[in-house]
């Protein structure tokens, strides 16, 4: 197996709401020493998605060791599971990963019992695995920090089995984000990791796929891995890692420099 924790298949730059442009990104990996690195700026809408595809295409980035790809986290409309951007733009991108964020949370304002909102959640989950444009599940579970705080014990066994199986049916990838205590930080690290713990038993035993990434917004953060890799050690992940199909070929150009290059 390559070395998996040089490749970071979750980063934001300053085309999203990271803070350094692509360049800086790029110089970065280089620095750590890594092997691939996606981009993955945020796509809100049609708009964003254009525009993102467009600065993506005039970055013009120098030749380099790091392998780069062109990707997106998109997130989720509504309760049906839709993406907030359509499947012909995110089809341009090289990978995209979608989260559960702002837009959906705010639909949850009229609901005030918790379970019913873990069910919501539950059952838009389910649909978000059908969404064939979509590689990897960006954060799984990051529903504890407001508005909804929804914990993650409130998922019952039952429920992350029928959930594992609806990602594995349809292919998609599950990630582990080095920082998703960050949506757990109301109960104590140990408290979360064990709850943690309990999930990702489940989604192994359903022999789903996982993706590493850092989730970082500056170049401070690219490939940094160390609980992502304590996890993927503690429950022997490293056979189930997932890696882009574009990185198994032997070719550096991504798809987005491909083009470029017959300027199309
Ligand atoms: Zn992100």
């Amino acid at each position: 197996m390559r070395d998996v924790y040089g490749y970071d298949l979750h980063t934001h730059s300053s085309l999203s709401d990271g803070r350094n442009d692509l360049l800086c990104m790029l110089r970065s990996a280089e620095a750590f020493g890594m092997k691939g690195m996606v981009f993955t700026d945020h796509t809100f809408n049609n708009q964003g998605a254009e525009k993102l595809l467009e600065d993506y295409s005039a970055a013009n980035l120098p030749a380099s060791k790091v392998r780069l790809l062109y990707g997106t986290e998109t997130t989720i409309a509504d309760f049906s599971g839709r993406p907030a951007v359509s499947p012909s733009l995110l089809q341009r991108f090289d990978l995209v990963l979608i989260d559960f964020g702002g837009i959906l949370f705010q639909q949850f304002a009229d609901y005030s019992d918790k379970k019913s909102m873990a069910l919501q959640l539950f059952d838009t989950m389910m649909e978000v695995c059908r969404i064939p444009e979509v590689t990897i599940l960006a954060h799984p579970l990051n529903f504890g920090l407001a508005p909804l705080q929804i914990p993650l014990s409130l998922f019952t066994d039952e429920m992350l089995e029928n959930y594992a199986d609806a990602i594995r049916r349809h292919g998609k990838v599950f990630e582990i984000m080095n920082q998703m205590y960050f949506w757990h930080t109301s109960i104590s690290f140990e408290d979360f990791h064990r709850e943690y713990s309990r999930v990702i038993a489940i989604m192994k035993k359903a022999g789903l796929r996982f993706s590493l990434g850092s989730d970082t917004h500056s170049c401070c953060g690219i490939g940094n891995l160390p609980w992502a890799r304590k996890i993927v050690e503690e429950f022997d992940l490293i056979d189930d890692l997932f890696l882009p199909p574009q990185w198994n070929k032997t070719r550096m150009n991504t798809k987005l420099q491909e083009c470029a290059a017959m300027t199309c």
